[in-house]
C-alpha cells in the first residue's frame, strides 16, 4: 500500500458503484417491471441484455469524445430499456427512469457519513463527480447523509463531457478549488473512475470490494481505506 500523503486537499467521489447502490438492483428492477406487465423473463437472461446495452452504450459515447447532455442521457437509458425488455416495447421508459430518480431507489454506503465526518476534521474538501444526469440531484435531495457533498457535484450531463473525458475532471479540479495533483478521486470503475481520473492529472484509487483488479496498486476494498491515505492538513 501507498504511504500516507499529506499534500490530498479534496476527495471526489463517483457515485453509483461508490456511494449509491440501486436497491434492489437494477436486474431485479427490470425483471419485476416486465413481469408486472405480463412478461416473464429470467433474471440471468435480464441481466445478460441489460449488461450488453449498457456497454454498446459506452462504445458510442467513446466515438462521440464522451460528449453528454441530459438529452443523450435519456436516449441512453431509452435504448437500454428497448434493448433489454424488448417484448415490452417503449411502454417501461418513462417507469424506469423514473424509478431510479427518486431516493428511495437508492441506498448509501453506511460508512460514507462517519467517514465524511473524519476527512471534514482533517481539513479535506469533499465532493462528487457522477456519470449521470438531473436525477442524481433529486436523489441526493433524499439521502441527507451525502449533504457534505452538497456545493460540489459535478454531474456529467451538466457539464457537457462524462468521464472519462480529461474535460470533465477540469470540472472536478474547478469544484474543489484545489490543483488537480492534491485531488483523490475515488471510484469503482477502472477505466472511467481511476484511468481517467490519472490521465487528467487527479491522484486516484479504485474501490474494487470483490478484488476484481489485483493487479492495481492503488485500489481499496471498502471505502474507509481512504482515511490510510489522506492526512489532511489537521492529520
Ligand atoms: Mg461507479
Amino acid at each position: 500500500m501507498p504511504p500516507p500523503t499529506d499534500d490530498v486537499r479534496a476527495v471526489f467521489f463517483d457515485a453509483v458503484g461508490t456511494l449509491l447502490f440501486p436497491d434492489p438492483g437494477a436486474v431485479a428492477v427490470y425483471t419485476e417491471a416486465a413481469r408486472r406487465r405480463g412478461v416473464d423473463l429470467s433474471p440471468d437472461l435480464v441481466r445478460a441484455r441489460f449488461w450488453a446495452a449498457y456497454q454498446a452504450e459506452e462504445v458510442a459515447d467513446l466515438a462521440a469524445g464522451w460528449a453528454t447532455s441530459e438529452a443523450r442521457e435519456e436516449a441512453r437509458w431509452r435504448r437500454i430499456v428497448a434493448d433489454t425488455l424488448p417484448e415490452v416495447g417503449d411502454g417501461l421508459f418513462a417507469e424506469l427512469f423514473g424509478h431510479f430518480a427518486r431516493p428511495d431507489a437508492w441506498r448509501v454506503d453506511p460508512d460514507a457519513a462517519a467517514l465524511f465526518a473524519e476527512l471534514a476534521g482533517r481539513g479535506i474538501v469533499l465532493g462528487m463527480g457522477s456519470n449521470y444526469d438531473a436525477r442524481l440531484m433529486s436523489v441526493l435531495a433524499g439521502h441527507r447523509e451525502l449533504d457534505p457533498l452538497a456545493g460540489r457535484v459535478v454531474v456529467s450531463a451538466a457539464v457537457g463531457w462524462r468521464k472519462p473525458a480529461r474535460t470533465f475532471f477540469a470540472e472536478v479540479e474547478r469544484a474543489a478549488g484545489v490543483p488537480a495533483a492534491d485531488i483523490l478521486f475515488v471510484g469503482d470503475d477502472l477505466d472511467n473512475d481511476y484511468h481517467g481520473a490519472t490521465a487528467a492529472g487527479l491522484r486516484a484509487v479504485l474501490l474494487d470490494p470483490n478484488a476484481r483488479h489485483p493487479d492495481v496498486s492503488d485500489r481499496i476494498t471498502r471505502l474507509s481505506g481512504i482515511l490510510d491515505r489522506v492526512t489532511g492538513s489537521a492529520g
